[in-house]
């Protein structure tokens, strides 16, 4: 066949187009049904943006590029619902689809005056798949669809280019054995390596035509050997095949896990596009690349990417060649840089969002692959958010919404303390320094592939470093077990890059000197040697990377894009948000950080501390009331300073005190430990019988022994539902009023000095409302007294816990005594469940996850259908006492932004938590208020 280079550019029609004798002769077109009326088909330009639903996300962006005159090569969506109905009528095509989608062929052929399996003048597509939400590399994709013997040879002689025409080809087959007929992808690259290595090569490109035919035709054996069946050379038969192959990839592991691990639901379908063939690999004026039309890591606005010269899209991706910088282009290519920038431009303004643009050039002719909103890291979607307000692309409540609370968590992330990541360099366990893609920085034992990764992570709860050479579809369970990912190759754009920034994992990749051998579990890097299990240091800030464990820090709010966005939520948002604080330096990070007061002070955290246990102890072990009261009256001062500290912190915002909650045995030694010292005690004692010296032991003995009685004469069953709470407070009267006397004369102190105070007195585990009236009784009674002592007048209020059932269900008479609700939902998870939230979190939960017996951890994720009605409950009926209930929330779910959401809509005054999830409770507040309006 004559060499015919093909001179008409790929839109221009033809005047005359032979259609494909194929179409009409297709076995299974013959058997066609009547069409059906429901449309399964779209021509790009019978879309829009807006029909994501319908046509996914990609084939909707196409058809809207196309609409606003972009250069898309022509092609056609089969939508999301024929997805569905094939995979739920049992894997066949529903009633009317494969003649639209015969049809639409047809006037692709038409349109680029081609004809599908024409040898002299063939048409050639891909086959995409694209579900409504981007699920990179998720699913399955074909190239080249339209090669077979014969068509091969005729885009040889078309193209001038015979080695160009057989790689194609070589790639078709390929991916059609493994992605249609779900064949193992080992024996073609084994097939591949043979010849790369009997020529001495890296990669495949520089492999000869004579080569590429072989393999093609290993290929085919392979197919006929492992399949049972031929390389189908029908390239219409080629097609349905790929379509059917596309619709099952929606089904794949790895899809499920993704949508799994993503939150997306399993019942969207997804889309497939038939897309015209256009080549990035005919020659040097050819390539591909995929670019950001602004700084993904940091939110700069520049445009960013990879190209890579004379090569096919998926070699970007797969990171198997190194890429360049999208600068590259132009020098390379001037003209073309400039048109892609002016796309880039105009797709951001129309979308109002940063794009993923990937672009193929064709013999110096740019054309546009796709676009989507760009996946970023939280820095840069908070910059991002706020300089699209300021370039009038954006109102503030959209930017606020556009970052989701958890991004958050970036700004609050580990980094390498900055004295120990010096001294690391000092040592020289500085290895490296890859791209930085996904910031944060991680330490984690070695695991060289994702079973392990996720096995050691999840059963051995260690923290994990996945390291590959890149990472596949396939890894992606790894990738989220693991603590930070590290590869060898591959881009900013690499499937690992990629799925690390959207999971907000800490990744460095292409560390290009480092030497990743998965059969010997062992990493090679500037002369040393890591095996499987050894620490590593990742630091995806930066992409360094560092032999063993660095210390970790938490860096402070300081980026100024976060504190305008932040500014912006704060106006939006209804809730307040609170902190759960103990100690001054805890409320000063949380007000810091944004809170408007104190939701809940644990006190017991306070007893704890070395120079007050003893006190705490002897006002436990205390015989008479003489004794507790001295021990009581030694503690009093500790804790007007721990409130003093804490109301000078907050400055007149609420400060909410808890009364003692912890059953007292915590604060003792553990009775088996005591036990196997009297034991030890006795034992020593016995061998010395006689002996000079004994008395000191006897001493340690007695003291022990009353220990250990004391520790057995309150011992309980079921501690957390034994002596506790407002129980405690009820049995240890002074107790409380130790305490009461040291938060009033702490806020007479206060007060005096001309400092406003707003102390909340909050008692524990309420069940019953006459609990709450006799501790009133003794807490007004010293408050009283406290006032009268020092002259001084400090409005306080009085309220309670809502923790157990029992409260919730008469939450009306527990009004009439508490001035002030906090949900205690740690307690009432654990009392509604019945489930002890020591225990389960590291027990039985996890299998109930695993099994999905429980959708999400109810201790993370308030359950709002039990718990929640609960609350609901105690809400309603609350307010119908008192119509001004101050509510609030105080387990760590007051930091869970779809709890937050919940609570919002229940109507709460505020929301308290850690003081380190604060920034995040007040943008989750922020969408909360905007999406109910
Ligand atoms: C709770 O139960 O939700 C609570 C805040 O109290 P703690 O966690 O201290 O029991
Ligand atoms: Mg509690």
């Amino acid at each position: 066949m004559p060499t015919r280079p093909r001179k008409t550019p790929l839109r221009k029609t033809r005047t005359r187009s032979r259609p494909s004798p194929r179409l009409a002769r297709s076995p299974r077109s013959s058997h066609a049904r009547p069409a059906s009326r429901e449309k399964w088909v779209y021509l790009f330009d019978e879309g829009r943006a807006d029909m994501k639903d319908l046509l996914g996300g990609k084939g909707a962006n196409l058809a809207e590029m196309v609409r606003i005159g972009l250069p898309v090569p022509p092609g056609f969506v089969v939508t999301t619902r024929a997805c569905n109905a094939f995979l739920s009528e049992g894997s066949r095509f529903p009633e009317g689809l494969w003649a639209q989608e015969l049809a639409a062929l047809r006037k692709l052929e038409k349109r680029t005056g081609r004809s599908f399996g024409d040898p002299e003048n063939a048409l050639l597509v891909s086959c995409r798949s694209g579900a409504k939400f981007s699920m990179p590399g998720m699913m399955d994709t074909l190239l080249n669809l339209g090669l077979n013997d014969a068509v091969v040879e005729g885009l040889a002689s078309e193209t001038g280019d015979a080695r160009f025409a057989q790689d194609a080809y070589r790639r078709l087959v390929q991916m059609f054995g493994t992605v249609v007929l779900g064949l193992p992808h080992e024996p073609f690259e084994q097939v591949l390596e043979r010849y790369r290595h009997q020529r001495g090569l890296q990669n495949d490109s520089a492999l000869p035509l004579e080569d590429l035919k072989a393999i093609t035709e290993a290929f085919q054996s392979l197919i006929r050997e492992k399949a049972g069946r031929d390389f189908p050379q029908d390239p219409v038969e080629q097609l349905r095949l790929a379509t059917e192959a596309v619709f099952r990839s929606w089904k794949g592991k790895r899809a499920v896990d993704y949508r799994n691990a993503a939150g997306i639901p399993h019942d969207l379908g997804t889309a497939v596009n038939i897309v015209t063939m256009v080549f990035g690999n005919r020659g040097e004026d050819s390539g591909t690349g995929v670019v950001t039309t602004r700084n993904v890591s940091t939110g700069e606005r520049e445009m960013e990417g990879d190209y890579l010269s004379n090569a096919q899209g998926e070699d970007v991706v797969s990171g198997a060649r190194p890429t360049l910088r999208i600068s590259a282009l132009k020098e390379l290519h001037p003209k073309l840089y400039a048109q892609l920038g002016r796309i880039c431009q105009k797709l951001e303004r129309h979308f109002r969002d940063v794009q993923d643009v990937e672009f193929t050039i064709e013999q110096g002719r740019l054309w546009v692959l796709q676009t989507r909103d760009a996946k970023r890291t939280a820095q840069a979607a908070v910059r991002i958010a706020v300089e699209l307000v300021g370039e009038r692309l954006l109102r503030r409540e959209e930017a606020v919404l556009r970052v989701k609370p958890e991004q958050l968590d970036f700004f609050l992330h580990p980094q390498f303390a900055p004295d120990d990541k010096k001294a690391a360099r000092e040592r020289g366990d500085l290895l490296a320094t890859g791209l930085n893609v996904s910031p944060g920085a991680a330490s984690g034992v070695v695991a060289f592939d994702a079973d392990t990764a996720e096995r050691w992570s999840r059963e051995e709860k260690k923290a994990v470093i996945m390291v590959r050479p890149e990472t596949k579809p396939d890894d992606v369970h790894g990738m989220l077990a693991a603590r930070g990912i590290l590869t060898s190759r591959g881009g900013r754009t690499s499937h690992a890059a990629l799925v690390a920034r959207q999971f907000g994992k800490p990744a460095v990749v292409g560390v290009s000197e480092m030497e990743v051998d998965c059969e010997r579990r062992q990493l090679t890097v500037a002369g040393r040697v890591l095996r499987e299990g050894d620490t590593v240091s990742i630091d995806g800030t930066t992409g360094e990377v560092f032999a063993g464990r660095l210390e970790t820090l938490i860096p402070d709010l300081k980026d100024p894009y976060i504190l305008k966005l932040l500014k912006w939520a704060d106006d939006f948002r209804e809730l307040g948000v609170y902190a759960n604080a103990d100690y001054p330096r805890d409320a000063r990070k949380a007000r810091e950080l944004g809170a408007e007061g104190i939701g809940l002070c644990r006190t017991e955290h306070m007893f704890f501390e070395k120079d007050r246990l003893p006190h705490v102890q002897r006002m436990i072990l205390a015989r008479t009331d003489a004794e507790r009261d001295e021990a009581l009256a030694r503690l009093l001062p500790f804790q007007r300073e721990d409130f003093l500290g804490l109301f000078r912190t907050m400055e007149g915002q609420p400060v909410t005190i808890r009364l003692l909650d912890p059953p007292l045995h915590e604060f003792l030694p553990n009775h088996d430990g005591l036990l196997h010292d009297v034991t030890e005690l006795e034992t020593r004692l016995e061998l010395r019988k006689g002996r000079p010296g004994t008395a000191e032991l006897e001493e340690q003995l007695a003291r022990k022994r009353r220990m250990l009685e004391a520790v057995e004469s309150m011992r309980e069953a079921n501690p957390m539902l034994g002596l506790r709470g407002v129980r405690l407070g009820i049995h240890l009267p002074s107790l409380v009023r130790m305490q009461v006397r040291a938060i009033l004369e702490a806020a007479c102190q206060c007060a005096r000095e001309g400092m406003r105070v707003l102390p909340k007195i909050m008692i524990p585990l309420i069940a019953h409302s006459n609990e709450l009236r006799v501790e009133k009784e003794t807490l007004e009674s010293e408050a009283r007294a406290v006032m009268k002592e020092q002259g001084q007048k400090v409005a306080y209020q009085f309220g309670t816990m809502i923790e157990v059932p029992r409260a919730a269900l008469t939450a009306d008479q527990i009004a009439e005594e508490a001035e002030f609700f906090s949900f205690g939902t740690n307690d009432l998870t654990q009392t509604t469940y019945g489930i002890s939230r020591d225990d389960a979190e590291t027990g039985f939960l996890s299998e109930y996850l695993h099994k999905r017996i429980l959708p999400e951890n109810p201790f993370a994720t308030l359950d709002q259908r039990g718990v929640g009605s609960l609350m609901e409950l105690a809400v309603k009926l609350g307010r119908k006492t008192r119509p001004g209930l101050d509510l609030g929330i105080c387990g760590e779910h007051g930091g869970d932004p779809k709890t937050i959401s919940f609570c919002h809509r229940l109507g709460l005054d505020y929301v308290s938590c850690s003081p380190y999830r604060v920034p995040i409770a007040r943008l989750a507040a922020a969408h909360a208020a905007l999406a109910s309006r």
